[in-house]
């Protein structure tokens, strides 16, 4: 067995992988396909763990999660503040909300 590290990768729902709409409910955004693709290529990869977060919490997220078909992934809390110390944080974020992640951020605008 490979002794190559695991590399976390928590997924971000607003406006990452949920395209809220204007009142910003679940029955009234809709997933973002291309970001949800994403997940799925990179859940592929070895060594990945995949993470959905929200600021909107734990419930929000697992809503997201179930409507974008994500539901058997673990959900995990996303600090708020955003701390300084990053050595907690997982290795790579994919949000719209830049420097979230420990090696990397992937910036969706
Ligand atoms: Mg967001």
């Amino acid at each position: 067995m490979s002794s190559r590290k695991i590399i976390s990768i928590a997924f971000d729902c607003d406006e990452t992988l949920w395209s809220n709409g204007i009142y910003g409910g679940v029955h009234d955004g809709k997933p973002n396909v291309p970001i949800v693709n994403l997940f799925r290529a990179l859940e592929r990869l070895p060594h990945t763990k995949m993470y959905v977060w929200s600021h909107g919490g734990q419930e929000w997220a697992e809503q997201v999660a179930i409507e974008c078909n994500l539901q058997n992934y673990e959900i995990i809390e996303k600090p708020f503040p955003i701390p300084e110390d990053k050595s907690n944080m997982p290795d790579i974020a994919v949000d719209d909300i830049d420097d979230l992640g420990k090696l990397l951020t992937l910036f969706v605008e």
